[in-house]
């Protein structure tokens, strides 16, 4: 296993009042879902992050030596309320976005966050459709939550789990969290009546590479559709380092080795992993490798922090302060020419030129912490 020290430095969010103010511009126009970007992306997805808050430490994305005691997480006010999520995400659905995806922080640990959920689940799209609601977890609570998020409304489900072995697992999440109990939510989800649930396992090369396999053989055939990620180096805390980066590739070869498989096509395009399928036909894994194959060309995604910033991609170092329009009496009109503004001037490719851009605490060049802009 690699050892390292992770320096300490305080992550950075936009503190209050400091984001962009989103152009509004002087000449409204109808909201419409046309809206390009400077490399001709369009937006169709979004993710909210409801909560800064955790309670794992995972060692890639809140570590313990950074985000302890000591560490300024948003007060309630700061925090975008219910009724300003669903404000906000009314508005984006009359702009083109069909999907919203809850994350954090945990997202399970916001208070009546079920509420929220059903508040979501009567949104309609202009064409009078409802929106696919999705949610991220560390499955932590899950038993206990899996039924009202499903009454509430929520379709899809992702659980992130790093590996099957106790100890790993524990060491990962660093606050002694056991697998089992997430493995019994994950259950429970199902029980629950969630299909297609999504495990996400980030891979560390000598950390948890070693359970590629397992977690192959344990979910296949299951219906659950395990996806790896490439560790990434988002915000100024985690310490990345391309050595700890097991290429896609390689997970797969390794897979291929025990169970062979062959590449589908994407579910849609702008679809973020890449699907492969067992050849026996019992089910498909995906791989998710934004350092080795990047996927900025057709990204569609805006992202809301916690307190109301949007954000452009996980790695960008501003955000647009939303919040601030919300809450001087705009109109749903002005916030949704804002958007389009916004979403209209955005350049960012990072995962392309990852390595010039990457983040050096010692030179001044961070980005926001993932569990503050959403995960
Ligand atoms: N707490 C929720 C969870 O654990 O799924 C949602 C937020 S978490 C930030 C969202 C996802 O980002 C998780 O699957 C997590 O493993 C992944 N993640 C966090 N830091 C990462 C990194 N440095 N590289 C790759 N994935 C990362």
């Amino acid at each position: 296993m690699v050892e390292k020290v992770i320096p300490k430095v305080i992550p950075i969010r936009i503190d209050e009042g400091k984001g962009l103010l989103p152009p509004i511009g002087a000449q409204l126009v109808a909201p419409h879902g046309n809206t390009k970007d400077t490399r001709g992306r369009t937006l169709r997805d979004l993710r909210i992050s409801v909560t800064d808050r955790c309670n794992f430490r995972c060692t890639y994305c809140m570590p313990k030596e950074v985000f302890d005691h000591n560490y300024p997480y948003l007060a309630h006010q700061e925090l975008l309320s219910f009724e300003e999520i669903t404000r906000l995400t009314s508005i984006f659905s009359t702009l083109g976005v069909e999907k919203i995806r809850l994350t954090g922080g945990e997202p399970l640990l916001r208070k009546n966050l079920e509420v929220l959920i059903e508040m979501l689940s009567q949104v309609r799209t202009p064409q009078g459709k409802p929106l696919d609601l999705a949610l991220t977890t560390n499955g932590s609570i899950l038993l206990k939550k899996a039924t009202a998020l499903k009454a509430a409304g929520l379709q899809r489900l992702t659980v992130s789990l790093d590996g099957l072995d106790d100890a790993i697992f524990r060491k990962m999440n660093d606050v002694d969290f056991p697998v089992a109990d997430v493995l019994d939510g994950i259950t429970a989800a199902q029980e629950a009546g969630f299909e297609n649930i999504k495990v996400n396992m980030v891979v560390k090369r000598g950390t948890n590479d070693h359970e590629i396999v397992a977690m192959a053989k344990y979910f296949k055939g299951s219906g659950t559709i395990l996806r790896f990620i490439e560790f990434m180096d988002v915000g100024s805390s985690n310490g990345w380092n391309m050595a700890e980066v097991l290429p896609s590739a390689e997970v797969i070869a390794r897979i291929q080795e025990a169970f062979p498989l062959e590449p589908i096509e994407a579910n849609y395009s702008g679809e973020v992993a890449q699907r492969w399928r067992y050849l026996d036909g019992s089910g498909e894994v995906g791989v998710i490798s934004s350092v080795t194959q990047t996927f900025c060309h057709d990204c569609s995604r805006a992202r809301i922090s916690t307190d109301g910033q949007m954000y452009l991609c996980l790695f960008a170092n501003e955000g647009f302060d939303f919040k601030t329009l919300l809450r001087s009496g705009r109109s749903d009109l002005e916030i949704a020419n804002a958007i389009m503004n916004t979403w209209s001037t955005r350049d960012d490719h990072y995962s392309e030129i990852r390595g010039s851009q990457t983040a050096n605490p010692s030179t001044g060049n961070r980005k926001v912490e993932m569990s503050y802009i959403g995960g």
